[in-house]
C-alpha cells in the first residue's frame, strides 16, 4: 500500500523535515505544499533542504513518485472576473511546476478553481485558456493532476464529465492526469462506498491511466452536500470500511493515497490511520485518545 499525508514544510529542516515527519507516520508517500498553503509567498527552492530530503527517500526505499506537492488554493485557473487573479493563476503555476521539478516530484496537483460570478461552462473555458496559454512554460517531466471537487460555492471539476470536458480542451493532454479526493467526490454526489462502480465510471469518461493520486479522506456531510469538510478516517459519512477499500482496491494500488484529515487537538492522526488502513482494523479508541468525540 503506497500511502502517507499531507506533512509540514517549514524551518529550519524544510523539505528534509517533511520527509521525516512522513517517516514518523510509518508512511512511505508525502504531500507538501512548497509554502504556505492559502499564499504566494515562496523561499527560493535552493533553500528548501532538497539534496538531503532526496537522499533520505532513497535510503528509506521511497521512490520519487510518491512526493507529491500541490499548488496553494488561492490559485483560481477559473477566475474570468479579475484580471489579477488571472495573472496571478499564470505566473505562479509556471513557477510552482519549476519548483516541482527541482524537487524531484513527478505530481502537482491543482484545483482547477471556482467560476465566482459567472458559470461552469464559463469556469472550464477559461481554465482550459489559462493552462494552454502557460503550456509552453512549463516544466517538463511535470504532470499537473487536477483534483475532483466537492462543489462548495462554484467550483467547477465536481464531476468526471467536467474534468474531462478540461482535459479534452488541453493542448498538451500529455502534461495532465487526476488527483481524486474520496471526500470532495462524496460530497459532490459521489457513492464512495461503491468504489468499483466509481472507478468503472472514471474509467469509461476519463480513463484509469490519467488517475494518479488519491487523497483519501472521510467527509463530514452526506453525499452530495458539497459542502467539503474532511473528517478523520472512519468518523465520517464514508466510513472505515469504505475508506480501507479504496486503500487495499488492487485497480489503484500502484497510485499513492494520501491523507488530508484534521489535526485533533494539536495531534497529527497520521500514525494512527496508516497503521489502521494498512491493517484495515478501525480502532477509534486511539483516534478518540487524541481528543476526537
Ligand atoms: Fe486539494
Ligand atoms: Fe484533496
Ligand atoms: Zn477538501
Amino acid at each position: 500500500m503506497i500511502i502517507g499525508s499531507h506533512v509540514s514544510m517549514s524551518t529550519p529542516e524544510f523539505v528534509l523535515g517533511s520527509v521525516k515527519e512522513a517517516l514518523s507516520y510509518g508512511a512511505n508517500a508525502l504531500m507538501l505544499y512548497t509554502g504556505a498553503p492559502q499564499n504566494t509567498r515562496r523561499k527560493p527552492v535552493e533553500e528548501l533542504r532538497i539534496e538531503e530530503a532526496q537522499a533520505l527517500m532513497e535510503e528509506e526505499g521511497i521512490p520519487m513518485e510518491n512526493l507529491i506537492i500541490h499548488a496553494p488554493y488561492v490559485i483560481n485557473p477559473a477566475n474570468s472576473v479579475k484580471p489579477e487573479v488571472m495573472e496571478l493563476a499564470r505566473t505562479f503555476l509556471i513557477e510552482e511546476s519549476h519548483r516541482t521539478a527541482k524537487t524531484g516530484a513527478t505530481y502537482l496537483v491543482l484545483h482547477p478553481g471556482s467560476y465566482t460570478t459567472t458559470d461552469p461552462d464559463m469556469g472550464l473555458k477559461t481554465a482550459a485558456q489559462q493552462l494552454n496559454e502557460i503550456d509552453p512554460e512549463l516544466a517538463e517531466g511535470v504532470t499537473i493532476c487536477l483534483e475532483t471537487m466537492a462543489g462548495k460555492g462554484s467550483e467547477i471539476g465536481t464531476s468526471f464529465e467536467q474534468l474531462e470536458e478540461l482535459l479534452s480542451s488541453l493542448q498538451n493532454a500529455d502534461r495532465y492526469g487526476i488527483c481524486l479526493d474520496t471526500c470532495h467526490i462524496n460530497d459532490a454526489g459521489y457513492d464512495v462506498s461503491d468504489f468499483d462502480t466509481v472507478l468503472d465510471a472514471f474509467d469509461r469518461i476519463i480513463g484509469l491511466g490519467l488517475l494518479h493520486v488519491i487523497h483519501l479522506n472521510d467527509s463530514k456531510n452526506p453525499i452530495g452536500a458539497h459542502k467539503d469538510r474532511h473528517e478523520n478516517i472512519g468518523f465520517g459519512t464514508i466510513g472505515f470500511d469504505a475508506l480501507h477499500a479504496v486503500a487495499a482496491n488492487p485497480r489503484t494500488a500502484h497510485i499513492a493515497k494520501i491523507l488530508e484529515t484534521p489535526w485533533i487537538k494539536g495531534n497529527a492522526p497520521y500514525g494512527i490511520e496508516i497503521d489502521m488502513l494498512k491493517r484495515g482494523v478501525f480502532e477509534p479508541e486511539r483516534i478518540r485518545a487524541l481528543g476526537h468525540e
